[in-house]
């Protein structure tokens, strides 16, 4: 119980991936690039509850900015602000990692980096064709975090 479960969880961290502990794609609350920033919309965000939300083109897996809901401090939803005049002004880096990053290593990178979300990629080269870079997920700083702890509350 309690310390050595909590010492097991982080050893444990050099053998787990970001795969194993990811929130996929198709549960993750994205945004269009080209919706308009209106009552609807903005309250579709504070309803998730999420701090930032990842940002896509055309397509779900084709991520390109992340918005923080804090970004939104000064817009008027009846202003219908487009999104990407948001996104455009304040250009966080978006953080890609592959599928095998060990959790060890995840933990170290979001402690030096600004940002605790990462997207998660894979080399897809299953198919005929060439291989591409396939978004899976997104891991967060509470993701890596959980799973220390983890078997301390499975235990409770
Ligand atoms: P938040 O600060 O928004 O609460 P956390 O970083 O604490 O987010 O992560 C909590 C959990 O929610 C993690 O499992 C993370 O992968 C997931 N998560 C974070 N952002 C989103 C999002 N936009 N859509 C779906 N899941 C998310």
């Amino acid at each position: 119980g309690g310390a050595l479960n909590i010492i097991q969880g982080a050893l444990e961290l050099r053998t787990k991936t970001v795969e194993d502990v990811l929130t996929p794609l198709s549960d993750c609350f994205m945004l269009s690039s080209d919706v308009v920033l209106d009552f609807n919309t903005m309250s579709d965000m504070m309803q998730s509850g999420y701090t930032r939300i990842p940002v896509y083109e055309n397509e779900c897996s084709n991520i390109v900015d992340i918005l923080f809901v804090k970004d939104l401090a000064f817009v008027d939803p009846d202003d219908c602000t487009p999104l990407k005049t948001i996104t455009q002004f304040y250009k966080h880096p978006l953080h890609c990692v592959f599928n095998d990053t060990k959790l060890d290593a995840m933990l170290e990178e979001f402690k030096k980096g600004k940002s605790h979300l990462a997207i998660v990629q894979r080399v897809n080269n299953e198919g005929e064709g060439d291989p591409f870079y396939e978004v899976l997920g997104i891991v967060t700083l509470e993701d890596v975090i959980e799973e220390i702890i983890k078997s301390e509350i499975l235990d409770e």
